[in-house]
């Protein structure tokens, strides 16, 4: 599919996020301090909760679905909704649109404009989903015999994590305190997290909820869109808690996302294939066809007022598992899943050192420190530093992009118990 022209010049660059073909939701603070719901176009956002309240847009039979600056009601409409919005908007923002001069005064710059949660997180899972990753991971913790699981190529292994501590790209995180116990010590001690790092991953947002246990090609069809998304991990609070349940405290300080939710529709030209099983799936996790994307992804590394490194990068498809099989396999007990239910991919990290999605991978469990452009090393993350993640889609002279996905270290508090 090649670029769709839009009478917002900027939405026309090669290298803009943001072309009509993207047409990505999110939620700004408006003028009035309000959450408002709007549309990215170039480098503008269009005010879809304006719009709406002008009687420029109207979704059938609804009433003022976009009124409180939240998406979580209209991802529960479903995909004829979703496909009637996208429509209309695409009218609007194309080239020659005739209505042109009277949507101008709805476009807000996106420059200087704060971003707020595009949606309400029911539940977060997260998933364990790149071979890649589990393979280094396992190698560190288990030795290279057990690097991967008796179950991981069977099964698209998860937790249950929070879904209180997600919080929207810009948002500052503060180191956490937990409970650490170094390799030659008896006992654990009560301290501030040693080993702070990321995961970069990708987040699928359910839009259509299910009762019952639904087959892969009705999960994809529930999937409103995809965000990028950090997984903030306290590796030495994980190595200590993490048998027999998984992790944690380690994962609950925060979650961070992109402002921006790529609607399944701009992906539909990048789906991909998984990659080919060494074991062979039960026939409730086959897909039916390509259920993953291509898309770029990489993390920047900015040490407190310095020039960012960019750490890693890697691609979407270098998954094992889609989010499609994922949220299959997330209802076969019966498990209900909600409008607003957000499912990590897991890290995502290609063959290569410099493919690793995590620190605790790049720098191998922190005895191979990765060098900075700025002269710095990092085993894992410092007070100060600013990550941002990255993704883009890329097509023929456009990109799909999701916008920034950043969050900077916070030192730890003093003593959180001392009050
Ligand atoms: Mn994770």
């Amino acid at each position: 599919m090649p670029l769709m022209r839009s009478w917002v010049e900027a939405a026309n660059a090669p290298d803009c996020d943001f072309p009509l073909n993207n047409l990505p939701c999110g939620s700004f603070r408006s003028e009035d301090g309000e959450p408002h719901c709007g549309v990215a176009i170039g480098d503008m956002i269009l005010d879809v909760t304006r719009l709406e309240q002008d009687g420029l847009i109207q979704m059938e039979d609804e009433e003022e679905i976009f009124f409180y600056g939240d998406w979580t009601e209209f991802m529960s409409l479903g995909p004829a909704a979703w496909a009637a919005f996208r429509a209309t908007v695409t009218e609007m923002l194309a080239e020659g649109a005739a209505d042109a001069p009277g949507l101008v005064d709805y476009l807000v710059p996106m420059a200087g404009t704060e971003m707020m949660m595009p949606f309400t997180v029911a539940e977060y899972t997260d998933f364990y989903a790149g071979k890649h990753h589990a393979t280094n991971v396992g190698t560190m913790f288990r030795g290279p015999e057990n690097a991967l699981p008796p179950n991981w190529l069977s099964i698209p292994v998860g937790y249950n994590g929070r879904a209180s501590s997600v919080v929207v790209s810009g948002t500052d995180v503060r180191r956490p305190w937990g409970q650490l116990k170094a390799p030659d010590a008896e006992l654990p001690v009560f301290a501030p997290c040693k080993r702070f790092d990321l995961e970069l991953e990708m987040g699928a947002i359910v839009g259509v909820p299910s009762e019952g246990p639904v087959t892969v090609a009705e999960a994809d069809e529930m999937i409103f869109g995809y965000v990028l998304l950090n997984d903030w991990s306290a590796r030495d609070i994980q190595a200590w808690e993490y048998q027999p349940l998984g992790p944690f405290q380690s994962k609950a300080t925060a979650t961070t996302i992109s402002p921006w939710i790529v609607p399944k529709a701009a992906l539909e030209p990048f789906r991909c294939d998984t990659p080919a099983r060494e074991r062979p799936l039960l026939d409730y996790l086959k897909e039916p066809g390509p259920m993953l994307y291509d898309i770029a992804l990489e993390v920047g590394l900015a040490p407190e007022g310095k020039a960012e490194t960019v750490i890693s990068r890697t691609n979407y498809r270098e998954m094992y598992y889609s989010s499609a099989q994922q949220l299959a396999h997330h209802t076969t007990s019966g498990c209900p899943m909600s409008t607003g239910d957000m499912l990590g991919s897991g890290t995502i990290s290609g063959p290569e050192k410099a493919q690793r999605g995590a620190l605790l991978e790049i720098t191998w469990g922190g005895k191979e420190p990765v060098t900075l452009d700025t002269g710095e090393t990092r085993s894992f993350l410092e007070d100060g530093d600013t990550l941002t993640l990255r993704g883009a889609a890329l097509g023929d002279g456009y990109r799909v992009g999701f916008g920034a996905c950043t969050g900077k270290v916070l030192p730890a508090l003093d003593d959180p118990y001392k009050r």
